[in-house]
């Protein structure tokens, strides 16, 4: 079996989703992941902030455009009215549970129910297509299966176990359609996968199912060799290792949600991206294969926040960095980078949420210093940081740029610089020009 999702972009439209039929109405047994149609969980991340402060008709203005955007939709896919009034009648219920939300009693758990509303909207109008056209398709509601752990991680046997009931249940079924993103937490409320995270939910599942393959189609041919919202004159690149592309999605290439590689790395399964507008493009693959040497592709990661300690009593000390890493462990906020001198340690983080009181706890170390507005630029390859020369030609090429922290050799893919975010562009620019 295969898992194949589509993004945002890919259900954009009834003229996409009508599209979508050509890839995935074949004899291949598979499980199709589908996004919110595109633009739809930012009006939902609207809808819910206008409610947070208290702007209940706003927020009903707010629901009222997305229905009409949905109204339209639905007017456009279906040729018979009997499918028309099935789905009006469908969404309906879907805004009307929107609209229920008073913005006096809303807490987290009102917005992940909004928040999930998207990718339930989308997956009932491709579903309800594909039967209008005569395509026989069982919609696995994502809810049933798809749950998160005490640690907030996918809970792997329960998702597993589940799938496999829901799945014998229709042995007679070769196309499942299902929503990403949206899924429970450990006490079965409903929540997310975070913001990109369809990616994930298509890992997860060909993990749990142990699918042949998974592929992840979108809105271009393919990983870049650098972000292409940044960098003009960037390419596709036809094979990544799982490492290669871990390190990426993590330092920020948008195209893969950053945890999506784990699951399948892990499960041996390789996994595709592959460009909707243009299905017969290579796109890219991913796997456990590693090509030596070269630099392959650059990433950028914004919003990160330096934190620098200095303290004399590090000179010659030891336990000195645990002490400081436990404050950070306290609240369990992860350091992306790190580097030290005799007097000093400089660590980064993106998460600020509890950037005051780890402040207050690290003061008891010595002088600290925070900057904020940094990004994180990742230069990856197989063994970068092994190959001669390669670290040459990245700070040659960056020769103009004021570079605040460097870590190479942390991991053999991966060489990391921190520059401030106005040097983002221009640091990205020239590492495209002298690197490829
Ligand atoms: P989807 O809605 O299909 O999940 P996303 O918008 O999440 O699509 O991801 C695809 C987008 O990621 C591309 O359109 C591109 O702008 C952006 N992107 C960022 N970095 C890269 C990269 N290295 N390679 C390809 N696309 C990238
Ligand atoms: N719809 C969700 C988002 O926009 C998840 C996804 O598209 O992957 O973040
Ligand atoms: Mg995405």
């Amino acid at each position: 079996m295969k898992v194949l999702k589509f993004g945002g972009t890919s259900v954009g439209s009834a003229e996409r989703m009508k599209a979508l039929l050509k890839l995935i109405v074949n004899d291949d047994p598979k499980i199709v992941v589908l996004s919110a149609m595109s633009g739809t969980t930012n009006s939902l991340v609207e809808i819910a902030s206008l409610l947070r402060q208290k702007k209940q008709s706003e927020a009903t203005a707010a629901i009222k455009n997305l229905e009409e955007k949905y109204a339209n939709v639905a007017a456009e896919l279906y040729a018979k009215p009997e499918y028309a009034k099935e789905a009006s009648g469908l969404l309906r219920a879907n805004f009307d549970l929107l609209r229920s939300f008073s913005a006096e009693r809303f807490s987290v758990k009102e917005e992940r129910v909004i928040l999930s509303q998207g990718e339930l909207m989308s997956t009932m109008l491709q579903n309800l297509y594909l039967k209008e056209q005569g395509v026989q398709s069982v919609l696995l509601p994502a809810l049933s299966f798809m749950r998160k752990d005490l640690h907030d991680e996918p809970d792997m046997y329960f998702i597993r176990e589940m799938l496999k009931r829901e799945l014998a249940q229709h042995s007679d079924c070769k196309l499942f359609i299902t929503q990403g993103y949206v899924c429970r937490s450990f006490a079965g409320e409903v929540d997310n996968l975070k913001r990109g995270g369809s990616d994930y939910s298509a890992s997860i599942i060909g993990a749990a199912i142990g699918a042949e393959e998974v592929q992840i189609w979108t809105d271009i041919d393919g990983f870049h060799n650098n972000d292409p919202r940044v960098v003009k004159k960037t390419h596709s690149i036809s094979h990544l290792s799982f490492d290669e592309a871990s390190e990426l999605a993590y330092f920020g290439a948008k195209i893969l949600h950053p945890a999506c590689v784990a699951p399948v790395q892990e499960a041996k399964i390789p996994l595709w991206i592959k460009n909707t507008m243009e299905p017969t493009a290579f796109g890219t693959l991913i796997s456990a294969e590693t090509e030596s040497g070269d630099i392959k592709a650059v990433a950028a990661k914004d919003n990160i926040t330096a934190v620098k300690i200095k303290s004399g009593r590090m000179l010659l000390a030891y336990g000195f960095i645990r002490q400081i890493f436990e404050v950070f462990e306290d609240y369990k906020t992860p350091i992306d980078m790190i580097t030290t001198s005799e007097v000093a340690v400089s660590l980064t983080i993106d998460d600020t949420s509890n950037l005051d009181k780890i402040v207050d706890k690290l003061k008891r170390f010595g002088a600290v210093e925070v900057d904020s507005g940094m990004t994180i630029i990742c230069v990856v390859g197989n063994k970068i940081s092994e190959s001669n020369g390669v670290a040459a030609r990245i700070f040659s090429a960056l020769a103009n740029i004021p570079i605040r922290m460097i870590s190479f050799g942390g991991s053999r893919y991966n060489v990391s610089l921190l520059v401030d975010s106005a040097y983002k562009k221009p640091a990205m620019e020239a590492l495209n020009e002298k690197l490829f």
